[in-house]
């Protein structure tokens, strides 16, 4: 009995230490529509107008602690002499209209069913204390921007999966495609043993992933680029570090190029002042070389709007 408690208790414990993935959701063995893009490609189409039309909706209005926010031990930060303070920020979905693919959102926004009844979508009261979801109020929920469109969305693109981009999901049918960077959902971590309950319940029901494989940018500036509808309007950007999979866009709008960070950049101070996230962060100093990797892009197309995480 005993010779047998000690394997069992040290695989246990090796368990706890090695964490698990994000999600156990199911992957598609199809891979994300799109082609392997290049940082050349990309900037040359930068000057010509695009076809897609991008509305930032803001989902939500929230406090959280600057900590979540910004690496406050980033020597800029300690520089600056920042300390953890309640900070006000937003969640936003994007809506994307592309002229012969159809609806897309990029992240979900909130669902109002999960505000009501978080428990119910497996945010227990532990992750609901660490999120501030008692701070969170929510603007326009997910079915109320989808509501417009008559049910014609052809696919839910992700910027990562953290619980406060995927909150819309029970509003989002479920024969939806659903869009990830290669990897977010296989990442091992101690914390995703918090909220892998969640997100799973989350996608409860919904289509299996489709990822997009990262090759390597062969002018060097990012992790890998592709050309999501092959016809040069959306670019899904690697930028790891935040999570591992974690992806930025670059759409050409009819009103110009916008990047979205995504959460490789979550707040107006972070991008000002090149620091990183903080808490929940996977990885800082990969995350602080995909912010840099954003910031050299936009400065030189300073034409491009940049649309950060949760701050404007
Ligand atoms: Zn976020």
């Amino acid at each position: 009995m005993k010779t047998r408690a000690i394997p069992i208790f040290l695989l246990s414990f090796m368990l706890l230490l090695q964490g698990c993935s994000i999600t156990s959701h199911t992957l598609d063995t199809q891979a994300a529509p799109g082609k392997a893009s290049s940082s050349a490609d990309m900037e040359r189409m930068l000057a010509q107008p695009g076809p897609v039309d991008l509305d930032t909706v803001v989902s939500a209005d929230w406090t959280v602690r600057l900590a979540g926010l910004l690496n406050l031990k980033n020597p800029q930060a300690i520089q600056a002499g920042l300390q953890d303070r309640d900070e006000p920020i937003q969640v936003y979905a994007y809506l994307l209209k592309h002229p012969t693919r159809g609806n897309f959102l990029v992240d979900t926004g909130v669902s109002r069913k999960v505000i009501a009844k978080p428990e119910d979508y497996g945010l227990n009261w532990l992750i609901q204390r660490v999120m501030h979801l008692d701070q969170l109020q929510v603007r326009t929920s997910a079915a109320e921007i989808l509501a417009p469109l008559n049910g014609k969305l052809s696919g839910v693109i992700f910027t990562h999966l953290h619980i406060d981009h995927i909150m819309g999901l029970p509003d989002i049918g479920s024969g939806v495609p659903l869009y990830i960077g290669a990897a977010e959902a296989s990442e091992s971590s101690f914390k995703n043993m918090f909220v892998r309950g969640a997100t799973d319940q989350m996608f409860k029901g919904k289509n299996a992933f489709q990822k997009w494989h990262f090759q390597p940018d062969p002018q060097g500036q990012f992790d890998g680029i592709v050309d999501v509808f092959e016809d040069g309007s959306v670019f899904a950007i690697h930028v790891p570090g935040h999570t591992v999979g974690s992806t930025a866009f670059l759409i050409r709008t009819t009103r110009g190029p916008v990047l979205l960070t995504g959460d490789a950049c979550i707040s107006r101070w972070g991008w000002d002042n090149s620091v990183e996230p903080g808490d929940f962060t996977s990885d800082h100093e990969t995350n602080l070389k995909s912010l840099k990797a954003m910031k050299a892009l936009v400065a030189r197309h300073p034409e491009i709007e940049v649309r950060l995480g949760h701050q404007h």
